[in-house]
């Protein structure tokens, strides 16, 4: 019997072993809840009920003066343009002295909590 293995049964056994893979979790960026990596790439690196409070809440900034955006226009344009030239590193050290401060937006946050979850991982191979 053990010549019976078919195709059809390795076809399974692939199948379970994709399904396996796409279960995969990682913490929400925002509550840590282990949450499946094809929710967090749905709901833009959140949980559902983070993503449902994302989309309730209020999550525009005041809006800006004139003056501020034309700033912030300006930054834009000189970081197209290779004007920030901050290695990652160096980024994430702002970042981490925003958090430290408590300025830190929530984005930033996320951010340093996805950082720091990619640092535990083992090196993939
Ligand atoms: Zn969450």
């Amino acid at each position: 019997m053990a010549t019976y293995r078919s195709s059809a049964d390795q076809r399974r056994d692939q199948r379970i072993a994709n399904e396996v893979e796409a279960v995969e979790v990682m913490p929400c960026t925002f509550c840590q809840t282990l949450t499946p990596v094809l929710d967090l790439n749905t709901y833009g690196a959140r949980c559902y009920t983070c993503y449902r409070n994302y989309c309730e809440g209020d999550r525009h900034d005041p809006s800006l003066t004139r003056d501020q955006r034309r700033d912030m226009a300006g930054i834009v344009k000189a970081a197209l343009a290779g004007g920030l030239r901050a290695s990652p590193q160096e980024h994430i050290r702002h970042l981490q002295a925003k958090e430290e401060a408590g300025t830190a937006t929530p984005a930033q946050r996320g951010f340093l909590v996805a950082v720091r979850s990619l640092a535990k991982a083992p090196a993939g191979d």
